[in-house]
């Protein structure tokens, strides 16, 4: 296997076993409900904005490893982040997982990078892209949202 994609495998291994952000918000601003039919993935993302700035970015629910471990890396990136840089971030993911010829920037996309290892395998894009269509619909003040729509 190539060394990059050795890489990712275990940036994707590692966030399903230890998911970060992993628990519902109490005191959330907004929160939609994400449902991939296709493989059975239920991920419930919170948010709690603070004016422009995402103060916290959590997610619950279950699902497989690839929905569980963007769920996670998605939190990882944003929390901290503006309302519009998140916006960006989801379209430049939606753009890395679904468009041909283009390819991840280390520097730039960090971890995230590591969801382009689905390509490979599109039945899977759905789980990977998942958590960040539930945020769209968080963010949109949307409660839910399903891949098959
Ligand atoms: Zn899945």
């Amino acid at each position: 296997m190539h060394e990059l994609e050795e890489l990712y495998q275990e940036i994707i291994l590692e966030h399903n076993k230890r998911p970060r952000n992993f628990r519902s918000l109490d005191d959330h601003t907004a929160h939609a409900e994400g449902n991939n039919p296709m493989c059975g993935d239920e991920i419930e993302v919170f948010l709690k904005t603070d004016g422009d700035r995402i103060e916290a970015l959590t997610f619950q629910g279950e699902g497989c490893a690839i929905s569980k471990a963007s769920a996670s890396l998605m939190t990882e990136a944003l929390t901290g982040k503006t309302v519009q840089e998140a916006y960006a971030e989801i379209d430049r993911v939606m753009q890395l997982l679904k468009e041909q010829g283009i390819e991840p920037d280390l520097a730039r996309d960090g971890d995230i990078a590591a969801l382009t290892g689905v390509r490979k395998f599109p039945a899977r894009i759905k789980c990977a892209t998942l958590a960040w269509h539930a945020l769209h619909a968080a963010l949109k003040g949307e409660g839910n949202t399903s891949t098959e729509e």
